[in-house]
């Protein structure tokens, strides 16, 4: 594993934090030992793996103990920001439960209290896999304000005739000396530390910064007649924070795009955590006049009620609906009744993970409006949408390659 940015060196003997002070940080001990103390409690001596001084940031006391280095350490620290937010995702029993014990181990025991072999801030998680978190964690943040993510498109074509209409922006991180890290891992990382936040917001900026490049670039190469859209993934996190919305809406005003060109994919679960707050984000958001998409049709927890209780303008329907089409009965029935079923709430629908010709002209007979999937182009960096787009008469003759314009 790499040494995270913000792991911190230090010599032997330096105190880290004095009993009595205000405690804003923990520490997870990458090397070296420390000493924890207190006035009249024996010396404990953590080392590495272990965490210390996490107690002040759970109950929020000043330290009562103090910790030393009794040799040279590196130490990762943890903040009050990370360890609230696990601690807000815990269920409330648990965190009264957690405060009520760590109250009794401070009265009994300072130094025990103010090191342990446990992190009890993340229920459910190992020690080792909360230090491969956390250490994900650090390396995301430093990606992100040093600009070190990516962000890849993939094209969206119409039915039937394949023309290009659109795209959905999809982030990429190559993280430094382990490589390619998969979307939903750190996604997942991110909306447990926060950084769902700016992480988000990085994408909508690129992503609609991309969409003038590329409409501008569609007109003049395909003499365009429909300006094209761009599709945004957002988390739960960014449609019920508070502000955030605002936030989002900020950014597609200074970059100057047609908000009527900008989809907002969301999940189902996403509007069922808390349907009147997402009803209110959503409406906010349409009334710019941006378009809401439900993402990964059918896989959720799916109560159809809020399909017409939300103002939502498309629904992609999953690519497990997709990949045995056209199949033998079936499965063309279940993504025909949701076509028909769309269509009744006067959605678009867009088909996901499209990957063979037969799964394209089956979802062009049932009259789906979309399609996107590696059979058309895999997400792609931008320099090599701008080729994509560009016609090749060598490349029109493969079927069913999609024409821009
Ligand atoms: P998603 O929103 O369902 O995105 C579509 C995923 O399907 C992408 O995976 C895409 O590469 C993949 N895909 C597209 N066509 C095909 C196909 O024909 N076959 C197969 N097997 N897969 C196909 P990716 O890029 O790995 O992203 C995975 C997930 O990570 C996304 O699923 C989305 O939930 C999340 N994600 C990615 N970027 C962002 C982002 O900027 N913000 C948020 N909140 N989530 C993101
Ligand atoms: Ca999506
Ligand atoms: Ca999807």
């Amino acid at each position: 594993m790499s040494i995270p940015a913000d792991t911190k060196s230090y010599d032997a003997g330096t105190m880290i934090f004095r009993q009595g002070d205000a405690g804003d940080l923990a520490y997870m001990i990458n090397s070296g030992r420390v000493e924890v103390f207190s006035y009249g409690n024996a010396a404990r001596v953590v080392g590495p793996g272990e965490v210390f001084g996490e107690m002040a940031l759970i109950d929020g006391r000043p330290r009562t103990a103090s910790a030393r280095t009794l040799e040279a350490c590196v130490l990762l620290p943890i903040s009050r920001d990370v360890v609230s937010k696990r601690m807000q995702k815990a269920d409330p029993l648990i965190r009264l439960l957690l405060k009520q014990v760590l109250g009794r181990l401070r009265d009994l025991h300072p130094a025990a209290a103010e090191s342990t072999t446990e992190t009890r801030s993340a229920p459910g998680l190992t020690q080792q896999q909360v230090a491969v978190e956390l250490n994900m964690a650090t390396d995301l943040r430093s990606a992100l304000s040093h600009d070190a993510l990516d962000l890849h498109f993939q094209p969206i074509v119409t039915l039937p005739n394949n023309r290009l209409a659109g795209f959905e922006a999809l982030a990429r991180w190559k993280r430094p000396d382990v490589g390619f890290v998969p979307p939903p891992h750190f996604i997942g990382v991110a909306e447990e530390t926060g950084l769902i936040m700016p992480l988000g917001r990085w994408v909508l900026v690129r992503a609609c910064q991309a969409l003038k490049r590329l409409q501008r670039r569609h007109r003049r190469v395909a003499d365009g007649d429909t300006a094209l859209f761009m599709s945004v993934n957002m988390s739960a996190h960014q449609l019920y924070a508070e502000g955030e919305v605002q936030q989002l809406l900020d950014i597609v005003e200074s970059t100057g795009i047609n908000p009527k060109r900008l989809k907002l994919e969301i999940t189902e679960s996403v509007l069922m955590d808390d349907p009147s707050l997402a009803e209110r984000a959503i409406t906010t958001l349409r009334e710019t006049g941006i378009r809401i998409a439900i993402d990964d049709f059918g896989t959720g927890y799916s109560s159809l009620n809020y399909l017409h209780r939300f103002p939502l303008d498309s629904l992609k329907v999953d690519r497990s609906f997709v990949a045995p089409l056209p199949g033998d009965g079936a499965g063309l029935r279940i993504v025909s009744a949701i076509l028909s079923l769309a269509r009744a709430l006067g959605l678009v629908t867009i088909a996901e993970g499209v990957e063979e010709v037969e799964q394209l002209t089956c979802l062009a007979k049932l009259n789906c409006d979309y399609a996107q999937g590696f059979l058309i182009s895999r997400p792609l960096p931008e320099t090599e949408i701008v080729e994509w787009m560009t016609p090749q008469p060598a490349r029109r003759r493969l079927p069913p390659r999609a024409v821009p314009g």
